[in-house]
């Protein structure tokens, strides 16, 4: 199946900082898919690339087959939502979303019908006739969106879109992206430094770190089979444990990984066990998060609320399952 969007061997160096170096990927038609990473780590460059805003220094993206190399940003079947969303002030929304359509040339009866269309799509029919400064943020978000789904693009391209936003309402937009991205079953690329929001709204993620893709895979694979520990420590909470610990615990002398809620106090045969000495416990709501120290190693445990803990500075042995422990690819 031809991919929708496909890198290879892609890399855009500005002098000496390798923004993008060497990334190959394939994102597949109709696919959520989120670019997460640090900052500074390439993300932005990428989706810069697809738009056709930066040139590849080397290698080539091909949007459904096609080669992109010396195509404009305005021949490719991609839009762009600006975290900023970039409207124009002196407009007002109906005009702002039609402003695409308006450059190809359409007329301006079916441009209005089309922006409506859009408006309505992102909840905001009837809203045309109002000037930007009168929108919420949310609403200024979601003038962006119909004004990029206007031009009915076959892949869309985010940029920290939700940035801007409030955590509750950054919540219940996440939730309508997703859903209108399933609805309209349009290749959405989605750039973002939130791991919590990649992994809740995505098919895919890659991990970028340094202009590389560290890692890419589906939210469940990333989150419990991080393959290093920069994705280990980058994506969620973890313990990562030294080669020496490691090899007390299996024999093994490598890096591994285990998550804070996998982590008890049962006793049980197959159970891996370290005992330490409890240094913290923070109550969180809906866990108690303890810090145990073992060795010269931290390690945390997410526990019930309600579990009994020794006194302070006391012994504990803190337990888990031997599938609960993931091995990492770094050198030990
Ligand atoms: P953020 O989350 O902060 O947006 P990012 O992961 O999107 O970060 P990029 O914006 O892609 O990262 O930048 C990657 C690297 O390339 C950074 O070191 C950045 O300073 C550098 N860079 C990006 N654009 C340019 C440019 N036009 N000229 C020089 N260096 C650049």
């Amino acid at each position: 199946m031809t991919s929708a969007v496909a890198f290879r061997s892609v890399s855009r160096h500005f002098g000496a900082v390798k923004a993008v170096d060497s990334v190959d990927l394939d994102i597949g038609e109709g696919e959520f898919f989120a670019m997460l990473g640090p900052s500074g780590s390439g993300k932005t460059t990428c989706l810069r690339l697809v738009a056709g805003f930066e040139q590849p220094t080397s290698g080539d993206i091909a949007i459904f087959g096609e080669s992109t190399t010396g195509l404009p940003p305005w021949r490719r079947a991609v839009n762009t939502v600006f975290q900023d969303y970039a409207l124009f002030p002196h407009m007002n929304i109906l005009e702002n979303v039609a402003y695409g359509l308006m450059v190809k040339g359409i007329d301006r009866a079916t441009r209005h019908k089309a922006a409506e269309e859009a408006l309505d799509l992102v909840k905001l029919g009837g809203y045309g006739t109002r000037k930007t400064a009168q929108l919420s943020g949310g609403q200024r978000q979601r003038v962006a969106l119909a004004r990029a789904l206007v031009n009915k693009p076959k892949v869309l391209l985010l940029d920290e879109p939700l940035g801007a936003l409030d955590l509750k309402l950054r919540e219940a937009m996440q939730e309508e992206l997703k859903s209108l991205q399933k609805a309209l079953g349009i290749t959405f690329i989605f750039v973002t430094h939130d791991q919590s929001e990649a992994l809740s709204m995505a098919d895919r993620v890659a991990v970028f770190n340094n202009g590389h893709i560290v890692q890419a895979g589906a939210p469940e694979e990333i989150y419990q089979q991080p393959k290093t520990r920069f994705v280990a420590n980058f994506v969620g909470s973890s313990n990562v444990l030294a080669p020496t610990l490691t090899e007390r615990l299996t024999g093994e002398r490598r890096w591994t990984s285990v998550r804070p809620e996998q982590i008890s106090l049962a006793a049980g045969q197959d159970r891996l066990e370290l005992t330490g000495t409890l240094t913290n416990a923070s109550f969180l709501g809906a866990v108690r998060r303890i810090a145990v120290r073992v060795d010269d190693q931290v390690i945390h445990a997410d526990l019930p609320a309600f579990v009994e803990l020794p006194g302070e500075k006391g012994p504990i042995t803190l337990s888990f399952e031997r599938r609960s422990l993931n091995f990492l690819d770094d050198a030990a």
